[in-house]
Formats: C-alpha cells, sequence, structure tokens
C-alpha cells in the first residue's frame, strides 16, 4: 500500500464545541454485520468523545469524518433533530467549500 504524506498527518486530540473539550481519538472500530455501512465516525456526547476510524482512508476523510462528528454535536446540543442524511449533507457541502477557499479559512486565524 502506498501511503501518501497526507496520510501521515495527525488529526487534532481534542475540540472545543460550545466551550465543552471533546477529546478525539483515532480507533478501529469493530466490525459490523455484513451488509451495514462501516461507522467511520463516532461521537458520544455525554462522554464528551469522538472516535474517528482508524480504517478511514487518508486524511481528508478523517478531517471529513471530524467535521460529520462535529455536525453531531452541533445537531444534539442545539436539538435541531436533523435526520441523519442532512448531516451527511453538510459535512459533504462546508467541506468542499472549506477545501476549496484555504483564503477564507485563513481568515479564522489570528
Ligand atoms: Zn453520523
Amino acid at each position: 500500500m502506498i501511503v501518501s504524506k497526507s496520510d501521515k498527518k495527525k488529526i487534532i486530540k481534542e475540540i472545543k464545541i460550545f466551550g465543552t473539550k471533546y477529546k478525539i481519538s483515532e480507533i478501529n472500530f469493530l466490525e459490523k454485520e455484513k451488509g451495514t455501512a462501516i461507522n467511520y465516525g463516532e461521537t458520544w456526547v455525554c462522554h464528551e468523545k469522538i472516535n474517528i476510524n482508524k480504517v478511514a482512508k487518508g486524511f481528508d476523510h478523517k478531517l471529513a469524518t471530524l467535521l460529520h462528528e462535529i455536525f453531531e454535536v452541533i445537531n444534539e446540543k442545539l436539538e435541531l433533530e436533523l435526520e441523519h442524511s442532512n448531516i451527511t449533507r453538510f459535512e459533504t457541502a462546508v467541506f468542499a467549500v472549506l477545501k476549496e477557499n484555504p483564503e477564507f479559512v485563513k481568515l479564522f486565524l489570528k
């Protein structure tokens, strides 16, 4: 397997969402039953934990998964009751906009 440079980049260890720090871990998820989709991320809002599946291919996939889990936290904390498919749509859309606009992303840095 060829490992690109971006695959060696590490995801951050924690993220603050609305003042709460969530610990981020990269773990191997238990295999699900055959025929079910693989979970690339999971969020335990009550335990302030976000897990990213190590099998996620490449850094961008992990980053997109983390973004997805952030939307999961926002959805639960704000009781938005978004359907999961819409959380996934937000993940795809916001990830694309952020990736296509590095100059915009830089504006958030001091
Ligand atoms: Zn999800």
